[in-house]
């Protein structure tokens, strides 16, 4: 159970700012979705609030219960409470799923983390035989995306950062892993927050969001609740781009 604060973030990626002062706060239980255009700097806000190497921090803060998180490492992140599941996952040769959760849970008994590991792989509709294999190595997009919920519910971080968890996943993949999330949200053991990145409202037809937040030129320039959705499925983000002038206006 945990509250995310993150107040006036600005954030660098090869010495660019891409975030302009973000703020927004996530309370235990809530779905908060952020939508915008390719580029708006989406998954540079899930990196910085991770802490992703690459991506600095320039100024502004990230707190998790009043924990100041700005200045960690990803991995005491992570111990603190937040999960990240990449756009793009990476493959990782020679470490196995069950490895990479064994030494995330630092103390925590193979054997009963394994069971743990193909409970929530069958809930989930990952094949088991891929829990052999190395992380992600030879998994299709679909299969990647599901295995990183799978991680999620070994894990149960508080706070979990989605970067669109539904490209690459079939309607039935989707509607599954919705159903699930929504489960761990109502779950008062559990209370999950999400942070939803995506693109698409089908998604957040499954997984029902109790803000969104609209990002545009690494800006948040709209906030709603869901029915907002509907508006920028229809008409786009144009209108929140400043005007350029016409080069060629006489
Ligand atoms: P979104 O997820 O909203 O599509 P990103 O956060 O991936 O956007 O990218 C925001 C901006 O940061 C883009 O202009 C992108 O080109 C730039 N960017 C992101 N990562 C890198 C990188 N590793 N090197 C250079 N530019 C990057
Ligand atoms: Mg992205």
């Amino acid at each position: 159970m945990s509250r995310l604060v993150v107040n006036d973030l600005h954030a660098e990626v090869v010495g660019r700012e891409i975030l302009h002062g973000i703020s927004f706060a996530v309370s235990p239980g809530e779905i908060h979705a952020f939508m915008g255009p390719n580029g708006a700097g989406k998954s540079t806000l899930a990196h910085a609030i991770m802490g992703r190497p690459g991506t600095t921090i320039t100024k502004g803060t990230i707190t998790l219960d009043g924990v100041d998180l700005t200045n960690l490492p990803a991995y005491a992140r992570a111990q603190a409470g937040l999960f990240l599941g990449l756009q793009h996952p990476l493959e990782v040769p020679g470490v196995r799923l069950l490895d990479a959760l064994v030494a995330a849970i630092a103390g925590g008994d193979a054997a009963r983390i394994d069971e743990k590991l193909h409970a929530a792989a069958e809930a989930i509709g990952l094949n088991p035989a891929l829990l052999e294999r190395s992380l992600n190595v030879g998994l299709s997009g679909g299969e990647r995306k599901r295995s990183e919920i799978v991680q999620l519910e070994v894990l149960r971080s508080p706070v979990a950062l989605l970067d669109e968890i539904d490209s690459g996943l079939d309607v039935d993949a989707l509607s599954a892993i919705g159903k699930h999330l929504s489960e761990a949200v109502a779950d008062p053991t559990w209370q999950l927050s999400i942070v939803a990145i995506t693109h698409f409202r089908r998604l957040l037809d499954v997984l029902t969001p109790d803000r969104i937040h609209v990002l545009v030129d690494g800006r948040l320039v709209d906030e709603g609740g869901p029915e907002l959705v509907a508006v920028l499925e229809a008409d786009g983000y144009a209108r929140y781009r400043a005007p350029r002038e016409d080069p060629f206006a006489l």
